[in-house]
């Protein structure tokens, strides 16, 4: 990774801008998928399996067959590491929960709020270069514990039209039935307008590439809600004199394999442990099957070194990772700095990998600096907050007259009215 040694301010923000495919291009292919999807529903997805899959489908929902038979395949070790991660998932999405709170504003005035679950809520299960089956515990596990009615799933098949059957064991447990082979855009778009095979629903949810993410964006703008904008992956790993660069290396590629458009960045004090962190790395590199692609990733990351540790944590809240890791035995003493940051793991051993898979938090984060405005998915992604209130005659004794005076100020007579009509039947 190209060393750049303390930056001037006025560069952050070029150094920061990830590496994206054409912004017009991009929107111009997803659009016209979306509209495909939307105008001939079916006979669009057939096509794009077709054309971006390379697989010729019939149908697009998985059989109980499919899904019973899938279980016989995934290995008991690996059912069992999955049960463990969703047990960890659940223990953590669990205490997300909030009774609501009743409370008295003024005498005679109750307000509290009330978390209700999005009725109908598509997960998107990334199947392009990785079958992320641990992303169905993530999305799942808080779908299920929020209580959402309609859960549907969609993935991309592989060349043969089946999915990966750690992905439908993983669904099968989480309690998830309704699922559909198909993957990128087209499939937000199905999940968005609904066809004759896959319903529509009020909220997408999950990562995956740039045309997935692309496409989240677009049906926004129409109405349904998205999660966040989770794309290419990305870590900043923060390290000092403290640091293990064996650790460091392999954290940094873990991100790098996830595909070529993904980013490391490494930001230290420490100029030496920069250099053993690249030689860690290049030897890391050659043992790793998906090398090719870890390799270009890592040809679009990069090194910071800056004197202070201040410089650092400045840089990483420009930069606002998706995965901050700070590699060092004095992690605390950074917490209070990092404002952006979509997850953050604390010292030597609080490897991303952990939070990816088992430790209990959420793997679908916010990507491409949007974790200055964004949180990653939580128990409150498939919940609304409805808020309720109480007022009694005492109450609106107490604010009505209050309330006539700033209606009359906005000029909204009919406001002042509701008001009025009441004041007057209690005064008569
Ligand atoms: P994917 O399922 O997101 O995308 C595969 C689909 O992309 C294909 O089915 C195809 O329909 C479509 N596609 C491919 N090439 C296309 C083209 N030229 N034009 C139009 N559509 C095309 O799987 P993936 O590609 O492996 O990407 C997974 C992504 O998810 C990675 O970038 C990874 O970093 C990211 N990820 C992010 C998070 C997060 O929380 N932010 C978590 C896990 C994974």
């Amino acid at each position: 990774m190209k060393i750049i040694k303390n930056p001037a301010k006025q560069t952050w923000e070029s150094l920061c801008k990830r590496t994206t495919i054409n912004e017009k291009s991009l929107q111009e292919t997803v659009q016209t998928i979306l509209n495909d999807v939307k105008n001939n529903k079916d006979k669009a997805l057939t096509k794009y399996a077709q054309l971006l899959d390379n697989v010729s489908l019939s149908s697009f929902k998985v059989t109980q067959e499919e899904i019973k038979s899938a279980k016989n395949v995934v290995s008991e070790e690996l059912q069992q590491a999955i049960q463990l991660a969703k047990s960890n998932i659940e223990t953590f999405h669990n205490s997300q929960k909030e009774l609501p709170k009743k409370v008295i504003t003024t005498n005679g005035v109750t307000c509290w709020r009330k978390n209700v679950a999005i009725e109908k809520v598509g997960l998107y299960i990334p199947g392009g270069s990785a079958p992320l089956f641990s992303t169905i515990l993530m999305l799942g596990v808080p779908a299920k514990i929020a209580g959402c009615k309609e859960i549907i799933l969609c993935t991309p098949p592989n060349k043969k039209g089946a999915i990966n059957p750690a992905i439908l064991y993983t669904a099968s447990l989480v309690g998830i039935t309704q699922i559909f082979k198909v993957g990128g855009a087209q499939a937000i778009g199905a999940m968005a307008y609904g066809t004759e095979s896959i319903p529509n629903v009020y909220k997408i949810l999950g990562p995956g590439n740039q045309f997935v993410t692309k496409a989240k964006e677009l049906v926004q703008q129409q109405g349904v809600a998205i999660d966040m904008p989770a794309g290419p992956s990305e870590v900043l790993v923060i390290a000092d004199e403290t640091s293990n660069p064996v650790f460091v290396a392999a954290d940094l590629l873990s991100q790098a394999e996830h595909g070529a458009d993904s980013q490391s960045v490494l930001v230290t004090t420490n100029e030496e442990v920069a250099k053993n962190v690249e030689v860690e790395l290049k030897r890391q590199l050659e043992d790793l099957p998906r090398k090719e692609l870890a390799k270009k990733a890592i040809e679009n990351s990069f090194t910071v070194v800056f004197n202070s540790k201040e410089e650092c944590i400045d840089f990483s809240n420009e930069y606002a990772p998706e995965h901050l890791i700070i590699a060092s035995e004095k992690a605390f003493e950074y917490i209070d700095g990092i404002v952006n940051a979509g997850s953050v793991f604390l010292g030597n051993y609080s490897c991303e990998s952990a939070g990816d898979y088992a430790s209990g938090t959420n793997h679908t984060l916010p990507t491409n600096g949007y974790a200055k405005n964004y949180s990653g998915v939580s128990l409150d992604s498939f919940v609304k907050k409805i808020t309720f209130q109480k007022v009694t005659k005492e109450g609106i004794s107490t604010i009505g007259k209050s309330i006539e005076i700033m209606a009359a100020a906005e000029g909204l007579q009919a406001h002042k009215n509701a008001i009025t009509v009441r004041l007057k039947e209690l005064n008569s």
